[in-house]
């Protein structure tokens, strides 16, 4: 698989309406002045990157607009940045996967067929419930009936590529709340599902919160996840990912990189990329990162070199999150080491107790390993 011709680009749109209790990704409600500052930082960024020499082998196959909430930022501005992507970077001549995440109380059906129109062919809406009491707990600015429209509207402005984000493990909510949920959300056909788990972050209001709202016992919680594997078994959606489903041939491509350890660009305060051999995190802080850019000093905050071991352990890792799991072959040319030497006496354990399984040369969680992935990973990482 040749990475550098399908790496990716990603834009962090670190702006919301309001902040989710729940919440630890990078992003604030924006203040008078905030948007237009963060756009034409993040316009000199992309021109900065698109000049780097590292950058210079890598060909692009998609771009993901996240955050953040990118629909909260004026479709022409989205537009326009993404103009830029395509002005800037070279794509591969197949057409490009380009993805961008809506919250369903910050778009309307003529801002979904701009957004169409503007070249946008993926979209991920953040239903996360479709019950109205799960959703008010969880701090979310929109309703189950307005997920709902925004999902109608994005197919009537010719999204079919559409993915929704559920959550379970809720508090409030019942094993029988999310199997309603959940056929409601499989009845409208998706081609991608993401379901997650709510897990609760340090430093978020939730994790400090006293209120009378207790989160699922943990047998609730391992029902829900069963929930899901008998649902989604009718639907003609495909488990790919520990978190991920779709329909043969939608599986996101731009995370699909990730997971295959790729090279990507990464936009905006917060983001990261990943290519010449470093990964590097942009300052997450918007003023800071804004007068970086402009005395032309570097974004980043973080730069990571990581050696041929580390990147070969990461690359085990994460494509262990893919039901498909990993090449031994394929590894062995990126990077010139055997897995089952490496691992030694650790692979033949987690093989012996059955989390792990070997599919001809793919190595890969077993059904019962896909539950303790976390568990297993520490023992690989
Ligand atoms: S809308 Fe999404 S990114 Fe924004 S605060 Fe809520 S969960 Fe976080």
């Amino acid at each position: 698989m040749d990475l550098a011709a399908q790496a990716g680009l990603y834009l962090h749109v670190p702006f919301c309406r309001r902040k989710c209790p729940y919440c630890s990704f990078f992003s604030f409600a924006p203040s008078a002045g905030d948007v237009q500052r963060f756009l034409e930082a993040v316009r000199l960024q992309m021109r900065r990157l698109a000049a780097a020499p590292e950058r210079a082998p890598l060909a692009f196959a998609t771009v993901f607009f996240g955050g953040g909430t990118p629909s909260l930022l004026p479709v022409a501005a989205l537009a326009g940045l993404l103009a830029d992507c395509h002005q800037l970077f070279s794509f591969l001549p197949a057409e490009p996967e380009i993805t961008i995440e809506v919250n369903p109380g910050t778009i309307d059906a003529r801002g979904l067929a701009q957004l169409r129109r503007a070249g946008f062919n993926r979209i991920s809406i953040g239903v996360q419930s479709l019950d109205d009491t799960e959703l008010g707990l969880l701090g979310r600015i929109h309703t189950a009936g307005e997920a709902l429209a925004v999902i109608a509207a994005a197919r009537a402005a010719g999204f079919d590529n559409l993915s929704f984000d559920l959550m379970y493990g809720l508090p409030g909510q019942t094993v029988s709340s999310w199997q309603a949920t959940l056929d409601r959300a499989l009845a409208l056909a998706p081609v991608h599902l993401s379901m997650y788990e709510l897990t609760v972050e340090q430093g978020t209001p939730f994790a400090g919160q006293q209120n009378p709202w207790t989160l699922p016992a943990e047998d609730e919680v391992l029902a829900m996840m069963a929930a899901i594997d008998t649902a989604v078994g009718h639907s003609g959606l495909v488990r790919y990912e520990i978190s991920n489903y779709a329909v043969p041939g939608r599986e996101c491509r731009h995370n699909l990189n990730y997971w295959h350890n790729g090279f990507y660009l990464g936009f905006g305060p917060g983001a990261v990329s990943a290519c010449g051999g470093e990964r590097r995190t942009a300052v997450a802080d918007l003023p800071a990162f804004c007068e970086r850019l402009r005395t032309g000093r570097p974004v980043w905050d973080e730069v990571e070199r990581l050696d041929r071991e580390a990147a070969f352990r990461e690359t085990v890792i994460m494509g262990l999150r893919l039901l498909a799991g990993v090449s031994i072959s394929a590894l062995k040319q990126r990077f010139d080491l055997d897995l089952p030497a490496y691992y030694g006496p650790t692979l033949k354990r987690l093989l012996a107790q059955g989390l792990l399984a070997l599919q001809g040369e793919r190595l890969a969680l077993s059904r019962e390993g896909l539950p303790l992935a976390n568990r297993v990973m520490a023992e690989l990482v």
